[in-house]
């Protein structure tokens, strides 16, 4: 199956805010309050025809609590089985916590924008995130291991609070063994941790980039970002190398209620990934 990666225009529904059915396959526990949904669409022609690109994400909706907005966190090559790996941080997404195999929640989506992986074709790629921002970036991870020819260097710089907070850590040696340079640090370790301990930027001085020939993509909490755009500049990476992927309180995700608005743009049409170069004028500012 071939997956093409430009932004991919919101899948055709007769009215864009009714989701469709979806049933849980899976439940992975992945670390403290963080767990993987498996969803499965019930309707067999809207599950033949589900496609994401790596950065989008669903609406779900759980009757009772509410909808929110969640990164698909499964292989675009993979469809019928969409992941999502969700933090439990408020009202609705404790709903989704108590969710089971066999389960049913309402799904609407693919939106937003996506990794421009186009444009790291050929070209070294340096992937950071933070703590659940290795969501929306693992099936950018997923789609380099299928073509990894395609990609010069990938690097994968990665931190949590403490080492029980770091997702996916069971696939990390797969992912350094197929040729993703993979970086982790927490904030604070444990006793038996025996990794780098500091900040998500401060990966930056272990390793060595070639600027002409570097994008990154970066996820995570809006303070990392700043700092990892700061040593991705400082290491002479233009702005247009950086892509970010943005967060903001997300209602419609169709571009009607404005709640996602970010400057002159709405998230959820325009974003959630950006190229830095866009949106330096607002980013890091309060009152946007
Ligand atoms: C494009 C996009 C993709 C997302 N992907 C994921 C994902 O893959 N996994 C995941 O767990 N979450 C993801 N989120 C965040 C998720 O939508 C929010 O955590 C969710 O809205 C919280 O809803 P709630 O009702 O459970 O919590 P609420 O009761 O609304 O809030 C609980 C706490 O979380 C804070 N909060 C709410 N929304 C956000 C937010 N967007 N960013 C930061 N803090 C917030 C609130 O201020 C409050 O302190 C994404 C958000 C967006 C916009």
């Amino acid at each position: 199956m071939s997956v093409s990666f430009t932004p991919a225009a919101v899948r055709a529904r007769a009215d864009p805010m009714l989701p469709g059915l979806a049933v849980v396959r899976g439940v992975k526990p992945e670390a403290y309050g963080v767990s993987t949904f498996s969803l499965a669409l019930a309707d067999p022609a809207e599950a033949a025809a589900y496609r994401f690109l790596p950065g989008q994400f669903n609406m779900l909706y759980l009757p009772g609590f509410g909808e929110v907005a969640i990164s698909v966190s499964s292989d675009p090559f993979e469809p019928q089985l969409i992941g999502h790996t969700i933090r439990f941080a408020g009202s609705v997404t404790r709903g989704l916590a108590r969710l089971q195999p066999g389960d049913a929640l309402g799904l609407r989506g693919p939106y937003g924008s996506a990794w421009p992986l186009e444009q790291a074709r050929g070209r070294d790629l340096v992937i950071v995130a933070g703590g659940i921002g290795l969501a929306p970036l693992r099936p950018v991870v997923l789609s380099v291991l299928r073509e990894r020819a395609a990609y010069g260097r990938v690097l994968l710089l990665y931190g949590g609070r403490t080492p029980p907070d770091l997702l996916y850590t069971e696939e990390f040696e797969r992912w350094q063994a197929a040729g993703i340079e993979t970086h982790v640090t927490v904030d604070r370790a444990s006793e038996d941790w025996r990794g780098q301990v500091g900040v998500v930027p401060q990966l930056f001085y272990r390793i060595r980039l070639d600027p002409r020939r570097t994008v990154v993509f970066t996820c995570g909490p809006e303070i990392m970002m700043r700092f990892v755009i700061y040593e991705a500049l400082a290491r002479r990476l233009p702005k247009e190398g950086v892509y970010l992927s943005m967060e903001r309180n997300m209602k419609c995700a169709v571009g009607f209620c404005g709640h996602c608005q970010f400057g002159p743009t709405f998230l959820c049409r325009q974003g959630p990934v950006l190229n830095f170069a866009a949106i330096e004028p607002f980013f890091g500012r309060e009152d946007f």
